[in-house]
């Protein structure tokens, strides 16, 4: 068997970020930029970095940020009036909110509220549901990430058995409607999954998504499936015991430097396209 390859994330996102700021340096003297609202609320110190990580990457490629941080006291109302000042706003082309909120907010009703033209994390049902249709949409940063980084190293996905665990909905849930727009057979599992390593076993690609470090063990893994590792846990590990696994692997992600970065990529390239009035292209296999 061929060694296995390090699906290079942090590269492949440097080129699309690369690619984004010349694509704004071309832009008309005198327009402004474009804008990603950030909203952080509450003191949730993962949280702070993940915003100040996407704030510091979108002045990189020249897009602009405007932060509002609110309270951990902020309500439904409170919030849900914030997204609608920036909904509003014609300066702002994104609007990111930082999952999770505090826990007296209904998060899914304030995804909801982003407009899904301004919806550049792709959290709103209506992104979702066009995903889930085949139609073009702004998708959720994290699985488009890790498609991107499928297409990029040229690995066939149509026909192929994928196996997503963990159904989130920013997350699993929305993968699995990619790979399967794609062609792939997906089976999706989740925490009352029966049988979750025979399952596993099955996959040509293998995609971790459950917040549990090294859930998913090496001996589960058939020689030669493609892994992809979503999972980000205290300690710098992914979900997938991938030490041991990526030598059964034939293209395996690192975690930190796999889906990681592709996720800000992802970010703004959407917040790009939102600038330009359009959507990411509809997922269908060629
Ligand atoms: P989440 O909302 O907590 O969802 C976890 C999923 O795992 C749920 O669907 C849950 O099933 C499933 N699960 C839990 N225990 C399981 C078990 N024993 N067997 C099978 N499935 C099980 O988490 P998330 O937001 O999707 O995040 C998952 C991981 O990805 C985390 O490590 C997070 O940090 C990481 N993440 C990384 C990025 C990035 O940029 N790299 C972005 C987002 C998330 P039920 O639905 O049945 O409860």
């Amino acid at each position: 068997m061929n060694p296995p390859i390090l699906l290079n994330g942090k590269a492949i996102s440097e080129q699309i970020k690369s690619k984004i700021s010349e694509e704004l340096k071309l832009r008309v003297a005198d327009t402004a930029p474009p804008t990603l609202a950030t909203i952080l609320v509450g003191e949730d110190p993962a949280s702070a970095t993940y915003v100040s990580m996407k704030i510091k990457a979108c002045h990189a490629v020249g897009i602009q940020s405007r932060s509002v941080t609110l309270p951990k006291e902020t309500t439904t109302e409170e919030l849900l009036k914030q997204i609608h000042t920036l909904n509003n706003d014609p300066n702002v082309n994104g609007i990111l909110l930082q999952h999770p909120v505090p826990h007296q907010i209904e998060e899914r009703a304030c995804f909801d509220a982003i407009l899904p033209e301004k919806d550049v994390d792709g959290v709103t049902t209506t992104s979702f549901g066009k995903l889930a249709m085949g139609k073009e949409a702004y998708f959720p940063c994290t699985p488009y990430g890790m498609i991107l980084l499928l297409q990029e190293y040229g690995i066939g996905i149509a026909g192929k058995h994928a196996v997503v665990v963990g159904r989130s909905p920013i997350l699993g849930k929305p993968m699995a409607s990619m790979l399967t727009n794609l062609d792939a057979t997906v089976t999706l599992c989740h925490s009352k999954t029966k049988d979750l390593p025979d399952h596993v076993r099955q996959a040509d690609i293998v995609v971790g998504a459950v917040g549990k470090p090294e859930f998913i063990k090496a001996d589960w893994i058939k020689e030669g499936a493609v892994l992809l590792d979503a999972g980000y846990n205290v300690g710098n590990v992914g979900d997938i015991e991938i030490s041991k696994a990526k030598e059964k692997s034939s293209y395996y992600t690192p975690v930190p430097g796999g889906v990681g970065p592709m996720t800000i990529a992802v970010l703004l390239l959407q917040t790009l396209y939102s600038y330009q009035s359009k959507f990411s292209p509809i997922l269908r296999a060629k």
